[in-house]
């Protein structure tokens, strides 16, 4: 035989290049559901369920259309993809395995070792699921003193003429970000429109019993298992997200609510990861939707910018530091993960319901994932693994390259600014500003010290006492350091101490 050629679970792209001259006489298509996957690199019920079951209708349909496919099961108890790999070798002959690049930097080198020690040589293909080209954010990273994703987003906008007139950005504007930050205030959101959700299907039932039995001990709960798992679905979804929800998604995008995961969110992050959408039909989308008038341009254009802006941002700097991003810790957090993270039992009302979402879900939009469980894990001192662990296994969305900088750079700061140009930190007041989580907590956002404090307001000023030097260099943060010395000596000796008792006795 020819090829091997591999498809893992966040590759499900009929367009990929494998499939570009495959020769169904020669050549072979592989993918292997492998429980190391799960269990040694933690994966969460939902997470597992979702790649599994993409992963089983994108081979039903390679089948339908007669590819010759070693598609290994939970049933056969393969543990790794080295495993499943290696079995597969035993038993057939082939010139050379291919696969398009993982990723992930780990999921490399273990199929690179894999095939080293089967004496086979392996071909990385090129993944072409994003906008930016190989070696275009290389050169754009090789020109600067500190890459800022503005610009970055500003030269693909241009260069691929993305909501622009001529050299100029529609509305004259290239970013309504000040726009985009209404709360729902009081009253909370009237009449979401809620988006399409997908029910289990056959394939989905048998996902989920199997991982129920080979895989029985995952964190979360799979009890509404909703999210697309083919191409025509995630399609159907694009169509919903453009059609009820893009208009308000500017104005709500940082905006929180209980028991309202998706608001105006779009949902298509796991589309996109795992290649079900191309990012660029998703802009093309939202770009045509602006061109009919019927969303409003900070709408179209805060949500592009997520999309052409920081997802192939993310991506770039991923690669640019890919063997030392699990080694950073610039801010030398050393805590381990709070329990609650695991079981969302938790005083705190916006902490309960963000890590509920997440068991139930597996997600929560950009601003719980920052400015709540991030922002915890950053106030606490978390370890960066472990809180890059638990994003990772416990998202639906989450693959190292676009969960890793996201992770440890944006939310944690444990790369000392590659990511962001400051560590992302807020009191209380921010989440009661942009929630109506503060009005079921027992804490009150404005306190700072005392039995009643929001542990994040206390926090907060414990890591500006903590963090004085690295924060003074920034104008803006320069300042909540002179607010800290401005406070008496008793205030900031309360503040310490209810912050020593939180770090002990965690509510
Ligand atoms: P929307 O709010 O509707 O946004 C539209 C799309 O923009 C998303 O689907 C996503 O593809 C893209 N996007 C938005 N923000 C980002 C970003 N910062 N980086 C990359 N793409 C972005 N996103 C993931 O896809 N996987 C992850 O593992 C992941 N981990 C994160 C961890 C942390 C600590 C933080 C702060 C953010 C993380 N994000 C991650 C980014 C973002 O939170 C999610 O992409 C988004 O919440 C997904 O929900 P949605 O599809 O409804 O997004
Ligand atoms: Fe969260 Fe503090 Fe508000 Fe409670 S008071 S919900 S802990 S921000």
């Amino acid at each position: 035989l020819r090829y091997l050629n591999l498809i893992l679970g966040d590759q499900l792209d009929a367009e990929s290049l494998l499939f570009d001259d495959f020769d169904s006489q020669r050549d072979r298509l592989w993918m292997a559901e492998v429980s190391a996957e799960s269990t040694e690199y933690l994966s969460s019920k939902q997470r597992t369920v979702l790649f599994l079951s993409a992963m089983r209708h994108f081979a039903e349909q390679l089948k339908i259309n007669s590819y010759p496919l070693i598609y290994w099961t939970l049933k056969d108890k393969k543990s790794s993809f080295p495993e499943a790999l290696s079995a597969t070798l035993k038993h057939n002959s082939f010139e050379k395995i291919r696969c398009v690049l993982p990723g992930d930097v780990r999921v490399i080198n273990e199929i690179q070792q894999c095939a080293k020690g089967s004496d086979i040589e392996i071909e990385w293909l090129a993944d072409q699921h994003f906008i930016s080209e190989k070696g275009e954010f290389k050169a754009w990273l090789a020109n600067r003193k500190q890459p800022r994703m503005e610009f970055w987003y500003r030269q693909l906008r241009k260069n691929r003429q993305i909501l622009m007139e001529n050299d100029q950005p529609i509305g004259g504007q290239w970013n309504f970000d000040k726009d985009n930050r209404k709360s729902f205030g009081k009253k909370g959101p009237s009449k979401l429109p809620a988006p399409l959700l997908f029910e289990a299907d056959d394939i989905t039932r048998q996902v989920t019993a199997d991982v129920e039995k080979f895989l029985p001990n995952l964190y979360g709960n799979i009890k509404s298992f909703n999210w697309p798992v083919t191409r025509q679905q995630a399609l159907e979804a694009l169509k919903d997200f453009i059609k009820h929800r893009l208009k308000h998604f500017g104005d709500y995008q940082d905006a929180m609510w209980t028991d309202e995961p998706w608001l105006y969110h779009s949902r298509l992050s796991t589309c996109l990861n795992l290649k079900l959408l191309s990012p660029a039909e998703v802009i093309a989308a939202a770009e045509t939707t602006y061109a009919k008038n019927e969303a409003p341009l900070n709408a179209v254009e805060g949500f592009i910018r997520q999309i052409l802006g920081w997802r192939e941002y993310v991506r770039g700097l991923y690669w640019s530091y890919r063997d030392d991003w699990l080694q950073m810790n610039a801010l030398n957090a050393r805590r381990n993960l709070p329990t609650l993270y695991w079981d969302a039992e938790s005083e705190m009302a916006c902490l309960h319901h963000s890590v509920k979402q997440v068991l139930d879900h597996g997600y929560g939009h950009h601003i719980q994932r920052l400015m709540v469980t991030g922002l915890f894990a950053l106030l606490w001192g978390v370890k960066p693994k472990a809180i890059h662990e638990w994003y990772l296994g416990m998202y639906v969305d989450a693959v190292a390259w676009v969960e890793i900088p996201n992770t440890l750079g944006m939310s944690q700061y444990a790369d000392g600014g590659i990511v962001g140009s400051k560590p992302y930190i807020a009191s209380g007041a921010y989440i009661d500003r942009m929630s109506n989580y503060c009005q079921s907590c027992p804490f009150n956002p404005k306190q700072a010290s005392g039995e009643n404090a929001c542990p994040f307001t206390t926090l907060y000023w414990h890591f500006v006492d903590q963090h004085q030097d690295l924060l003074s260099k920034n104008p803006r943060l320069g300042m909540q350091v002179k607010n800290w010395h401005n406070k008496s000596q008793e205030e900031q000796q309360a503040i310490s101490q209810r912050a020593e008792f939180l770090f002990r006795n965690l509510p």
